[in-house]
């Protein structure tokens, strides 16, 4: 089988990965962002190319449709908005999973030839902090970076950053510099204590949004030790006055942190020359994102610790392709190339480039305001690419509604039923990872090619080319007319050339003459050539900016609700959500909360919690631990309507954004919780998808099929049928137990002697072990045997799966570390666990330290 050298689609890592037709996938050992290493998320790809839910044809108001009737339909449909309302009555809300080329002639069609800049994307969400205080501080949205700088630090400080479930492979060769570098110091700061906190040497557990204190207390500490670079900040850096000024009026009092872990961190950071500041979406998704990354900057450009090897800020972005969508400028605040769009001579060049009828002169709408614009009629028709903003963005009932006013909805994707695509009235199929051709851009400015090596099923197409296909018959064919993503690829790189005389970081020269069908992995600008090494920042008078930044007035609600990733999902779950090697992985939707808070609402392990805001309600299983603080809570982000009935935990989220940025403060919306009380809660698997309908359920894939938890409101007067219904219409005989006393209600289904489904209901939360249950679905097993809720006693159970790749469990773990496998390193040899992708390592290490996350559920 030949293998073809493409990209992973998920985290902004950029893993090369070589894929073949039949699934086979392994990290590409060339490859200079992960050689050859692979998280879980990206070494089980192969388990979510089928073709299971595709959306293979255009579909208008719910029937299949040709394309040609569905894209006349799309174009006239833009058309008749705009000569009817106005250039600004459309939108686009596109993502970071698009490729360059998509997002390029997205934006294209939107800025040059609607002549609106509504258009928005997903990474809205993910780092527009960032690029808005890049561009305060440099005066453009810059990454100095490298990977090896992270190699290289004597210091890393992580700053609201779960890198190893959210950017594993980059944790991973954190770890690896560090056992090769002992000395090598980490600092975790973060209000949770993550999986990535298990490999910092100190956690600084600080107050949400408690950043700026903290390095506004940081620079007030460097002038104090007379660690600034006095020289450098007088060439080159502006501002320096005013943000210390600001930073000695801050009271680090509200970082939460102890006068001692304060005097510890800066004392390190200060006598640290190679420091990197890693930072990602703990900082930018706040209200005060832009001033974080400010606060961040000003250290390094007080102390010129930036643009050398081995130090600097380093923005992580969350998404494949943010970086590429950054760079065309798919953003409704940018223009094109890096260039801006308030200038008038910027905005004259790319219109002279594409020869265009218009130019759009104003920003558009951002990612919240934009769905605000939906749910008060300004928009007349949306158009959402490769993203589900009903599940994604904060009040997401609000978003859903809002969707749904919108008088014509397109939505083009890879797969038919998502929470947005059930709101939209024409569906246009895409190809996905694994079929189509392009650029992705990672986190430290590397172009990867992404190579189809699949067929387009169905027909589906590339993404440039439906939009191509509608900007034709908008009237706009001339200028859309590209045969290849090569073709859009150099067009970009020539616009590139063509505003050359206009000074900006963005330099795509090294890929004026590259082969586009052999394009290695590449880095800009050329040459290897460093950042703000020189000390040129791109402000007009060629210096950075410090930036004098007041903290925020801190409140404590009674639950401050935190939101972010799992290890083994990737954001709504509609391509994780296939494999059944990721999903016993925190198969439900939870939320953390402290054992003090717990025990004050009167929750037990296993209970279910309502949390809900002024926006809307979540339910969920409650994890009680104390990685999280007294008052916090904390939800991943993936679950939808499609897989849960009420998990979806952006329904709670506030719509709060940053007044800089626009980004929305996903991780701090004030909330209340409280035990939802069942009257029966219930768990299955079954060979059959499951389709429960009550008040609380959550579905996930296994090796045997599918599983789910339920809880129900109202007690089934027939278990039988209600257990029937809920495992997706089971056929087949049923092998019923019903207890009165202790109100359980055991139902095993069998046909041709063979278990299909098992249903387990109790007055309390189930207690029996789901991985031994999942391994009896497709066995002879007698019904009566498989009811007990545990492993046959010759079939030991292995428990919650930690290791996903080899599908090890907690149990097996456990009993291997009470043998003596007391390192990670020796449960590997006797287990295999994290022998592969190595993303359980840090699970690994919280277990034998006796301090393993407990799942919510077993
Ligand atoms: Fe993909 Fe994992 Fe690499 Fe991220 S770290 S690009 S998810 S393989």
């Amino acid at each position: 089988m030949s293998l073809t050298r493409t990209t992973c689609p998920y985290c902004g890592v950029g893993c090369g990965v070589l894929a073949g037709a039949d699934g086979t996938i392994k990290g590409d050992p060339d490859h200079p962002a992960n050689y050859g290493r692979l998280c879980s998320k990206g070494a089980a790809l192969g388990e979510t190319i089928d073709l299971e839910g595709r959306l293979l044809h255009p579909k208008v108001h719910g029937k299949t449709a040709d394309w040609d009737s569905a894209l006349d339909l799309v174009a006239q449909k833009f058309s008749a908005a705009i000569a009817e309302h106005g250039p600004d009555s459309v939108a686009f809300y596109a993502s970071g999973q698009l490729l360059t080329e998509d997002y390029y002639v997205a934006n294209k069609l939107m800025k040059g030839f609607i002549g609106s800049a509504n258009i928005d994307t997903n990474s809205r969400l993910c780092m527009a902090s960032s690029v808005a205080g890049h561009k305060r501080a440099f005066g453009t949205d810059t990454v100095p970076g490298t990977y090896e700088d992270l190699e290289e630090a004597d210091l890393i400080v992580l700053v609201g950053s779960n890198l190893a479930w959210c950017h594993p492979v980059l944790y991973q060769r954190i770890a690896a510099a560090k056992d090769k570098r002992p000395k090598m110091r980490i600092i975790n700061v973060d209000p949770r204590h993550t999986a990535t906190t298990d490999i910092a040497d100190m956690h600084l557990q600080i107050a949400p949004d408690g950043d700026s204190a903290l390095f506004n207390g940081l620079l007030a500490h460097l002038v104090e030790a007379q660690v600034v670079d006095e020289a450098f900040v007088a060439q080159h850096v502006n501002g320096m006055a005013e943000a210390v000024a600001a930073a000695r009026a801050t009271d680090t009092a509200d970082t939460g942190l102890s006068g001692q872990d304060l005097a510890a961190f800066y004392a390190l950071w200060s006598s640290t020359e190679r420091v990197v500041t890693v930072y990602s979406q703990g900082v930018n998704q706040s209200a005060c994102g832009t001033d974080k990354v400010n606060a961040i900057l000003n250290c390094h450009l007080a102390t010129g610790r930036i643009g050398k090897p081995g130090m600097g800020p380093f923005s992580v972005t969350g998404q494949p392709n943010a970086m590429g969508g950054r760079e065309v400028g798919g953003l409704a605040n940018m223009l094109a190339n890096h260039l801006e769009l308030g200038n008038a001579d910027h905005r004259d060049a790319v219109q002279d480039f594409w020869e265009s009828p218009t130019i759009c002169t104003q920003p558009g709408l951002k990612a919240v305001d934009l769905f605000e614009a939906c749910a008060n009629g300004q928009i007349k028709a949306l158009w959402v690419m490769s993203t589900n903003p009903a599940v994604s963005l904060p009040d997401a009932d609000g978003v859903a509604a809002a969707i749904a006013n919108v008088p014509f909805v397109v939505t083009s994707d890879i797969m038919e039923r998502t929470d947005t695509n059930d709101l939209a009235h024409v569906l246009l199929p895409a190809v996905g990872w694994g079929e189509k051709n392009g650029t992705v851009t990672n986190s430290e400015r590397r172009v990867s090619r992404q190579r189809a090596f699949l067929p387009a099923p169905g027909a589906a197409r590339p993404d440039w080319r439906i939009i191509s296909d509608v900007a034709a018959r908008m009237g706009f064919g001339d200028a859309f007319a590209y045969d290849t993503p090569a073709d859009v690829f150099a067009e970009y790189v020539a616009l590139d050339a063509a505003v050359s005389k206009f000074p900006r970081d963005l330099d795509l020269s090294i890929f004026a003459d590259a082969d586009y069908a052999a394009l290695i992995p590449t880095q800009w600008p050329r040459d290897g050539r460093r950042f703000f090494a020189d000390g040129a920042f791109y402000h007009p008078d060629g210096k950075a900016r410090m930036v004098a930044v007041t903290p925020p007035i801190l409140s404590q609600p009674r639950f401050l609700l935190n939101t972010g990733r799992n290890r083994d999902q990737w954001h709504t779950m509609t391509r994780t959500g296939k494999s059944p090697r990721l999903g016993p992985h925190l198969a439900e939707p939870y939320v953390e909360i402290h054992p003090a808070d717990a025990a004050a609402l009167g929750a037990g392990p296993g209970a279910l919690l309502r949390v809900q805001s002024s926006f809307g309600r979540a339910i969920l299983r409650a994890l009680i631990t104390p990685r999280v603080a007294e008052g916090h809570l904390f939800a991943p982000m993936h679950w939808t309507r499609q897989r849960t009935t009420l998990g979806a935990v952006n329904a709670v989220t506030a719509p709060v954004t940053d007044p800089v940025s626009g980004q929305p403060a996903l991780k701090s919306t004030p909330a209340e919780a409280e035990i939802f009380h069942a009257k029966w809660y219930g768990y299955l698997a079954s060979r059959s998808a499951p389709q429960p309908q009550t008040p609380y359920s959550a579905v996930s894939r296994t090796q045997t099929g599918w599983q789910a938890e339920v809880a129900g409101s109202r007690l089934p007067s027939d278990w039988e049928a209600e257990a029937r219904a809920l495992c997706g219409g089971v056929a087949g005989d049923a092998c019923l137990q019903t207890d009165r006393a202790t109100g359980t209600a055991r139902v095993a289904f069998v046909e041709d002697g063979v278990i299909t489904a098992l249903f387990f209901a109790a007055h309390q939360p189930v207690v029996l072990s789901r991985n031994a249950t999942v391994g009896l679905i497709g066995t002879q097993t007698p019904p009566l045997a498989a009811l007990a809720g545990h492993a046959a006693s010759d079939q030991p159970d292995a428990g919650p799966i930690v290791c996903a790749c080899f599908n090890v469990g907690r149990n097996t773990l456990l009993a291997a570390a009470a043998k003596g496998a007391n390192s990670v390193a020796a449960l590997g040899e006797v287990t295999c666990a994290g022998t592969n992708c190595g993303s359980c390592k840090p699970e690994l290490t919280a277990l034998l330290a006796g301090a393993a996350l407990p799942m919510a559920a077993e």
